[in-house]
């Protein structure tokens, strides 16, 4: 098929879904397809300002940028032009007709069907050119590419249905111009006065003015020819943050994130002297679809004295700050800069620890606010990574934490470090936490037992990066970390070893009974003092990498050297008295095993032979009825 012949092409699967979904969950919110139809008109100025940085031909003569905006209330249409980078036919298949990120077809499944649950997802996915089909029930694309001729223009439409045609067009000037054909009841976007207001509203911050035909007499019929800008058109963070109103930094929010709720708060610096920079960074509500993706879409935009130079420029903040959103505009850094000088820049890497560090103040004030717990909620684990990513903000980022604790005793993950040293014992030296894959098993670990007896607080863990991020840790001002399935539990009151050494010796038959029949699966059996209701528990020793922790390398497919756990006994329980009491050897085994097997799931542990125990617990319950 030549290039000029027209063509009907399908759109692209998740383009058909995604679009279809748009139209029917966004129909409440139906003006921001304005918003996003300029925000992308901005971004083809944008990369055209970039590309003729040395290609000057790309700029046709023609350097003014703007975007033109005009309507026609009896053809009930709205068209939004641009003098940016335009597309060529390709691009405009491609860029239209398929959905580019990564991740569409997983983000498409967790769509519920609910309304309003997917408009929020929509929004966070970013609605983009799609949100036309909103108002229009067809949509025109003229376009040509920078620097290319007249001829080589295009035209795209589509009902917005299965399939878009395109063909060529002549377009004397360069860029994009798309004409909506608004649905009835979608007739006010043909109204002047309503589009001045909604672009006002969304578009103030925009560096590009946009443009419409001075306001006429309702009833004079003159030809539209002059135009005037109605943004300020200046980009936003070059404005002093006294003449910022917060609607203004929400609505840049949502130009840059794309997202659809507003951000929860923002930073915005001018740093002046060795390094001159302006940065405005902001810390989103939601999570994006993408968030666990470590190679998704992430970094602030660039820019070099206001000229939009890159998109996620990932080289100014780590990898566990992904979800903020913003620009940095620097003095310092030259026109030309590609991503891998950014990478070599010594300049980029000061601006780097100095956004990071801002980014974490801003969390810490952000802390004290009610709404700390719905972003710990969605960010909080991202966040935890940074403390083996971040060596030199470990303790700002620990301060961040926050805990389900023995104290509050509910899943909610409400209580700081500061919290817990607040409530600690006067003779505490150690912050004590246990962890488990859930929250209940966590929270019903017979490690807890003597913790609970004595007052003292433990954090229960369960996210999956818990183990870890504590021993990336290792203390918090000065106080050990202390998992309360390891090792020894710290200095102990005289009482207390006295106590232990009466257990001792009362118990040496017994444990020398049980170490002969465990000795495959145990290092050793003690008595302890830590169990007050369960007959046992294990204890890996202080260096040994805890249960869970060897669970998760497993299951990553790592080989893990086995070191035997401690099995520790509570010699008063009735089941150790009644193992004690047994003459039975056979008898004597199975208990133990079965007493061994049980401290294991009480862990949240498997068995190595599931079947085995079952066999053994049977013939027992079959004595006990018969
Ligand atoms: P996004 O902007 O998030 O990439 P969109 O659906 O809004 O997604 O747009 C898809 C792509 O279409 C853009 O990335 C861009 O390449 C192209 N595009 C959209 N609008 C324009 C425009 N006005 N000028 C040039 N290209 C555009």
């Amino acid at each position: 098929m030549s290039d000029t012949a027209k063509e009907t092409l399908g759109f692209q699967t998740e383009a058909k879904q995604l679009l279809q979904l748009m139209i029917h969950s966004l129909y409440s919110n139906k003006e921001i397809f304005l918003r996003e139809l300029i925000s992308n008109a901005s971004d083809a100025i944008d990369k055209l300002r970039f590309e003729s940085l040395d290609q000057e031909n790309l700029l046709e003569g023609e350097g003014d940028y703007a975007i033109h905006v005009s309507v026609d209330k009896d053809a009930k249409t709205i068209t939004i032009a641009d003098n940016g980078i335009g597309m060529t036919r390709e691009e405009a298949i491609e860029h239209l007709g398929t959905i580019a990120k990564s991740g569409t077809a997983s983000f498409m499944a967790s769509l519920t069907g609910d309304q309003k649950k997917d408009a929020q997802l929509i929004g966070q996915f970013g609605v983009g050119f799609y949100s036309g089909f909103i108002v229009a029930n067809k949509v025109e694309v003229h376009t040509r590419r920078a620097g290319t001729s007249a001829t080589d223009g295009s035209l795209w439409v589509s009902q917005g249905e299965a399939d878009f045609t395109i063909e060529a067009k002549e377009k004397d000037s360069r860029g994009t111009s798309i004409t909506l054909y608004l649905k009835d009841d979608c007739a006010e976007f043909a109204d002047d006065w309503r589009v001045r207001s909604v672009i006002k509203k969304y578009s103030d911050h925009i560096a590009v003015p946009v443009m419409m035909p001075v306001a006429r007499d309702a009833d004079t019929e003159s030809e539209q020819s002059s135009w005037e800008a109605i943004n300020e058109a200046t980009a936003l963070w070059t404005r002093s943050k006294s003449d910022i109103s917060d609607e203004e930094y929400q609505a840049f929010y949502k130009h840059i994130s794309h997202d659809f709720d507003d951000a929860l708060t923002w930073s915005h610096n001018k740093v002046e002297g060795k390094l001159e920079y302006t940065s405005l960074l902001f810390v989103p509500k939601n999570a994006p679809f993408d968030l666990w993706n470590r190679e998704m879409a992430r970094g602030l935009k660039l820019y070099v004295q206001r000229t939009f130079i890159m998109d996620e420029a990932e080289q100014f903040l780590p990898l566990y700050l992904r979800f903020i959103k913003g620009v940095v505009d620097s003095n310092d850094l030259p026109l030309n800069v590609s991503r891998e000088i950014l990478q070599q820049d010594g300049a980029v890497e000061s601006m780097r620890s100095a956004l990071t560090k801002r980014v974490l103040d801003t969390l810490a004030k952000l802390a004290k606010r009610d709404d700390y717990k719905g972003f710990w909620s969605t960010f909080g684990q991202v966040l935890k990574e940074g403390l083996g990513e971040d060596f030199a903000n470990k303790d700002k980022i620990a301060k961040l934490l926050r805990f389900s604790t023995t104290h509050n005793d509910t899943p909610e993950q409400t209580e700081s470090f500061d919290d817990y040293v607040a409530r600690m014992k006067p003779d505490q030296d150690k912050i004590f936490y246990v962890f488990a894959e859930t929250h209940n098993t966590a929270k019903r670990s017979p490690h807890l037992e003597y913790f609970r007896k004595e007052g003292i607080e433990v954090l229960i863990l369960s996210d999956r990066i818990d183990d870890w991020a504590m021993m990336q840790l290792g203390e918090y001002e000065g106080k050990k970390l202390q998992d309360v399935a390891k090792g020894d539990l710290g200095e102990q009151s005289d009482e207390a070893k006295r106590a232990q050494e009466a257990l001792e010796q009362s118990s040496e038959g017994l444990v020398e009974r049980m170490k002969a029949v465990l000795a495959e699966q145990v290092e050793a059996v003690r008595p302890s003092v830590r169990l007050i209701e369960s007959p046992t528990c294990l204890v890996v020793g202080d260096f040994d990498m805890g249960a869970q922790m060897r669970r998760i390398m497993e299951a990553a497919g790592q080989t893990v050297p086995k070191t035997k756990p401690i099995l520790e006994i509570n010699p008063e329980h009735p089941l150790l008295k009644m193992l004690d009491a047994e003459v039975d050897e056979d008898k004597f085994r199975d208990l133990a095993f079965i007493l061994f097997e049980q401290a294991q799931l009480a862990e949240g542990g498997q068995l190595e032979d599931p079947a085995s125990y079952v066999q053994r617990l049977n013939a027992l319950l079959l004595k006990l009825s018969g």
